[in-house]
């Protein structure tokens, strides 16, 4: 059983100043809207009416960072109004659905609700809606940052050399340099020495 959000707590999923936009398109097309809680590798998922009953239905991870959480729920309203014009007559993402993803994410650009680098990657997808799979490559990308970055969460290899890092049992490393595909890294109490992979997921640390 999936463990659900209230929906009323959807504000607090979104960017700041996005809400209202997004519950016009949720009760224009009476979504049924479920957050999920649990850690998965799905972000997002539509399902069209049934025809007995059940009508348009989106769920959207709710560990996802907000810009990546208001991106996933647009897409999945893409795949929805694509659905209302065309039913099942065309591909899942072929170009009805880009045209429609694009369409609604104008709604969003030009008005300061995205930080820049991200606001920069979605105009990108929209510019080339056609061949956007690499476009959207680097907007998952771009949208990853802030999911390490919101719990203050990087990879060894982005902490500057002699910077100070943090491992989740709360050890402070210094990073040294690079021996063939690990990373030696001093810990400070100790002045031992450690490996570590470039891509182990550390916490930065100002200054002791
Ligand atoms: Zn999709």
């Amino acid at each position: 059983m999936k463990k659900e959000a209230p929906l009323n707590a959807l504000a607090s999923y979104l960017p700041e100043g996005t809400f209202g936009q997004v519950m016009e398109f949720l009760t224009t097309y009476k979504v049924h809207l479920t957050i999920t809680r649990e850690r998965s590798s799905i972000l997002g998922d539509y399902r069209h009416p049934d025809g007995q009953g059940k009508g348009h239905r989106i769920s959207v991870n709710g560990s996802l960072n907000k810009y990546s959480f208001l991106l996933t729920l647009l897409h999945e309203i893409a795949h929805l109004t694509t659905f209302n014009k065309y039913a099942n007559r065309v591909a899942a993402h072929g170009k009805e659905w880009k045209q429609e993803f694009s369409y609604i994410l104008h709604g969003f650009v030009g008005k300061s609700l995205l930080p820049p680098d991200v606001e920069k990657a979605v105009r990108q997808s929209m510019a080339n809606p056609a061949a956007s799979s690499c476009a959207d490559e680097n907007l998952l990308r771009v949208l990853k940052n802030y999911d390490r970055q919101k719990e203050n969460h990087f990879f060894v290899e982005q902490v500057p050399l002699g910077g100070l890092f943090k491992t989740k049992d709360g050890r402070v490393f210094r990073r040294g340099a690079l021996i063939r595909k690990r990373y030696r890294c001093e810990e400070v109490v100790s002045q031992r020495w450690y490996l570590f992979s470039p891509v182990y997921e550390v916490e930065l640390v100002e200054a002791l």
